[in-house]
C-alpha cells in the first residue's frame, strides 16, 4: 500500500496516540487494577447489566472484532467498532483530510453527515447531482472529474439514503480501479434488505477499499450506536490512532455480543424478511394511488413524490404519523420508513387506501435466554407449516408438534437447554416463551368466548377448556398413573401448562382420567390444541389494527 503514507495527513502518519493505561499490557485479567483510576464498587442499581461499569471498557474489544469479522467475512484486523458509522465517517476524514486543503467527493442527494462531518472538520466537499427519478442514475466518469490531487476520500452509499437505489459490484470497481489512490468509502448502512452484494467481495483486490457497516438499520440497533470499517490492517491502525480513547461503552459492548449470537441473527434476519415483504406490500399498494409516484427501494424505506409534499406531510403529521420530508432535496417527495405490519397499515389507511390493505399475517417472534436455556419461537397463526421443533427432549417435542399440528398454526421452536441436569428449566421455559409468542402474535384480540374440546384415545379421555382472557388461571385435574413417560417426569405436565397460562394469559381448564399415562398427556395436549385453533381463528375480516382509523 505505497499511496497509504502520501494519502494520509503527515501529522497523524507521526502522531503519537494516547496510550491507556491497560493497552500497554497484552493480559491484565486477574490482576489487583490500581492502574486506571476507577473506583471499585459497581454503582447503583447493580443488576447484571452493570457489572464492570466501573471499569474502562476494551477500546477495541478482541471479542466483539472477531465476531464481526466472522459475520462479514473478514480477517479480525482489518474490523473497527465504534458508535455508529457516523464515528467511521468522522474518523476516516480525520485520517486522510487536511483542513482548509483537501477535499472529499461524493453526489447529491445522499446521506447528509459526510459533508456534516467535512463541514465540522473544514474539509471542502464536491457534489455531482444525481440523474433524474425514477433512476437516479450516477455519472460516474462525471463524479470522478470532481476529483484532483486533494481528493482523499470518495463516499458511496448504497443502497442510497434517500433515493434507495444501488450500485453494482462492477461499478464499484470502476471506480477502485480508476482512482486506486483515493479512498474509497462505500456505505452499506441498507444493503440487508437489498438484493446486491456487498462490496466486501472486492477489499481483497482493491487496498483502496473501505466498507462502511452500522447495525443501526437491520439490527435494530440504533439506541446502542455500533458500526463498523472495514478495510486492509494499515488503514483500521491509522484509524485506531485517530479514535476517542474508550469509544465504546461497557453495557453496549455486552449487548452486541448478544446480539451477534446465533440466535440474535436469526431474530434480526426474520424480521429482516418481514421488512422486505412489507416494503413490496407498501409499494404496491401505494402505487395504486394515481397522484403519488413510487420509487422502487432496496432499502428499509420508501421514497415517494406527491403533488405538495408539505402538505401531505402535514396531514399525515396531523393523523399521527411522522414521515421524512425531502423536498429541499428532491421536490415534492417524502421518505416513509417501513414499519411493523400494523403501522404500515396505519399509514396506507391515513392515504386511504386502507380498505385494500392485505391480510397481515399473526405472526410472533420469541427469543428467550437465560443461563439455563436458550429459545427461540416463531409463530405465524395464519399458516399451518413449517412445524419445527427441537428441545432435546424426545416425548416433548412429540407432544409441541401436537400442539400445533392440531391447533393450526405454524410454529418453529428451537431449544438449547441444561436438559444433562433435569427437564424442569427447558420445560418451564419452553412453556413461557410459547405463550409469550402466542400472546404477542395474537395481538389485542382477546377471545370473550370460551372455547372446549374433548379428546377420547383409547382408554383415556382428556378435556381442555380455554379462555384468551388476559389473566393467567390453570385448573388442571388429572391423576396420572405412572410418574415416568420414558425418560419424561409426568409431574412437568401440569407445570408446563401452569407456565403457559400465566405467559399466554389465558384461563385453561384440564382435566384427564384414563390409564395409561401417555395416552393422558398426549390428549391434553391435543385438547389443548384443538381448543387454541377455536380461539385463534379470525371470524371478520377487519382487522384490529385500523379499526381506530377506518
Ligand atoms: C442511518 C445511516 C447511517 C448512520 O448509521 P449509524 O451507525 O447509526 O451512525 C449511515 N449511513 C446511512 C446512509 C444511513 O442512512
Amino acid at each position: 500500500m505505497q499511496w497509504l503514507n502520501k494519502q494520509v495527513r503527515p501529522e497523524i502518519l507521526k502522531l503519537a496516540p494516547y496510550v491507556s493505561a491497560r493497552s500497554e499490557l497484552a493480559d491484565s485479567s486477574g490482576l489487583v487494577a490500581l492502574d486506571a483510576n476507577e473506583n471499585p464498587w459497581v454503582p447503583y442499581p447493580q443488576t447484571a447489566e452493570m457489572s464492570l461499569v466501573n471499569r474502562y471498557p476494551d477500546p477495541q474489544p478482541i471479542g466483539l472484532l472477531s465476531r464481526m469479522a466472522n459475520f462479514y467475512g473478514v480477517k479480525t484486523e482489518q474490523v473497527f467498532v465504534g458508535r455508529g458509522m457516523d464515528e467511521g465517517i468522522e474518523l476516516l476524514i480525520r485520517v486522510f483530510c487536511t483542513a482548509y486543503k483537501d477535499n472529499i467527493v461524493t453526489f447529491k442527494p445522499t446521506f447528509s453527515y459526510y459533508k456534516v462531518a467535512a463541514d465540522i472538520q473544514g474539509i471542502e466537499t464536491r457534489e455531482l447531482e444525481l440523474g433524474s427519478a425514477p433512476d437516479f442514475k450516477l455519472d460516474i466518469d462525471k463524479m470522478l472529474g470532481l476529483c484532483d490531487n486533494n481528493t482523499k476520500i470518495i463516499f458511496l452509499c448504497t443502497p442510497n439514503n434517500p433515493t434507495g437505489s444501488s450500485m453494482s459490484l462492477a461499478e464499484i470497481e470502476y471506480i477502485l480501479k480508476a482512482k486506486p489512490e483515493i479512498v474509497l468509502a462505500v456505505d452499506e448502512a441498507y444493503l440487508e434488505f437489498s438484493k446486491y452484494q456487498s462490496a466486501i467481495a472486492l477489499m481483497d483486490k482493491y487496498d483502496n477499499l473501505v466498507v462502511m457497516k452500522t447495525m443501526s438499520k437491520a439490527f435494530a440497533f440504533a439506541g446502542v450506536r455500533l458500526g463498523s470499517i472495514l478495510a486492509q490492517k494499515p488503514i483500521i491502525e491509522l484509524i485506531c490512532k485517530v479514535m476517542a480513547p474508550y469509544p465504546l461503552a461497557e453495557p453496549c459492548i455486552r449487548v452486541a455480543l448478544q446480539t451477534m449470537s446465533a440466535h440474535g441473527l436469526q431474530l434480526a434476519k426474520s424480521r429482516i424478511d418481514i421488512l422486505i415483504s412489507e416494503r413490496d406490500r407498501v409499494f404496491a399498494e401505494l402505487s395504486k394511488l394515481h397522484d403519488i409516484i413510487v420509487y422502487s427501494s432496496d432499502a428499509n424505506f420508501l421514497l415517494i413524490q406527491v403533488n405538495d409534499a408539505n402538505k401531505i406531510y402535514k396531514d399525515l403529521l396531523g393523523k399521527g404519523i411522522i414521515v421524512r420530508n425531502r423536498h429541499r432535496d428532491i421536490p415534492n417527495t417524502l421518505r416513509i420508513t417501513i414499519g411493523s405490519p400494523i403501522e404500515n397499515d396505519l399509514l396506507l389507511a391515513a392515504f386511504g387506501c386502507g380498505n385494500n390493505v392485505a391480510k397481515v399475517e399473526r405472526t410472533s417472534t420469541v427469543v428467550r435466554n437465560t443461563n439455563e436455556t436458550k429459545i427461540l419461537v416463531e409463530i405465524n397463526l395464519d399458516k399451518t407449516s413449517p412445524i419445527k421443533i427441537s428441545t432435546g427432549i424426545g416425548f416433548f417435542d412429540h407432544m409441541l408438534d401436537q400442539l400445533a399440528k392440531h391447533g393450526g398454526f405454524s410454529m418453529n421452536l428451537q431449544a438449547i437447554g441444561d436438559t444433562h441436569i433435569d427437564y424442569h428449566h427447558t420445560v418451564e421455559d419452553v412453556a413461557i416463551a410459547l405463550g409469550n409468542a402466542l400472546r404477542q402474535a395474537l395481538g389485542d384480540k382477546r377471545g370473550i368466548n370460551r372455547y372446549g374440546f374433548a379428546v377420547p384415545m383409547d382408554e383415556s379421555l382428556a378435556s381442555c377448556n380455554l379462555d384468551l382472557s388476559g389473566r393467567g388461571v390453570l385448573q388442571f385435574d388429572a391423576k396420572f398413573p405412572t410418574p415416568m413417560i420414558g425418560d419424561f417426569p409426568v409431574e412437568m405436565v401440569e407445570h408446563f401448562f401452569l407456565s403457559l397460562s400465566d405467559s399466554l394469559q389465558a384461563a385453561i381448564h384440564l382435566k384427564a382420567t384414563g390409564e395409561n399415562s401417555h395416552h393422558m398427556v398426549e390428549g391434553l395436549f391435543k385438547a389443548c390444541a384443538k381448543a387454541l385453533n377455536q380461539a385463534i381463528k379470525q371470524t371478520s375480516d377487519v382487522l384490529p389494527s385500523t379499526k381506530g382509523i377506518l
